[in-house]
């Protein structure tokens, strides 16, 4: 389960600073995300145990989509993944 973080999806905020519009969820250490997008490297990062933390409006849905459907195959005893 460790295999895996949040990341932030930032978009500048004024006047100065950056705010967060939405979370994806990236194998740890990658720099795309499940569903396509490129996370800048400085990007925020939070733990992948946080998922069910992030305000559903700040979720990617095509990742949390992803996600739902590993947590499956897990619970079904597979330890193996779904392709995004
Ligand atoms: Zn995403």
């Amino acid at each position: 389960m460790t295999a895996y973080e949040l990341r932030a999806q930032h978009e500048p905020a004024d006047p100065v600073g950056r705010s967060t519009t939405r979370w994806h969820i990236l194998r740890h250490g990658a720099f795309v995300a499940m569903c396509g997008y490129r996370i800048d490297p400085v990007a925020d990062t939070r733990p992948i145990a946080d998922v069910e933390a992030i305000d559903p409006e700040c979720r990617c849905p095509e990742c949390w989509e992803w996600w739902a459907a590993v947590e499956q195959v897990w619970a079904e005893g597979s330890p193996r993944e779904p392709e995004p």
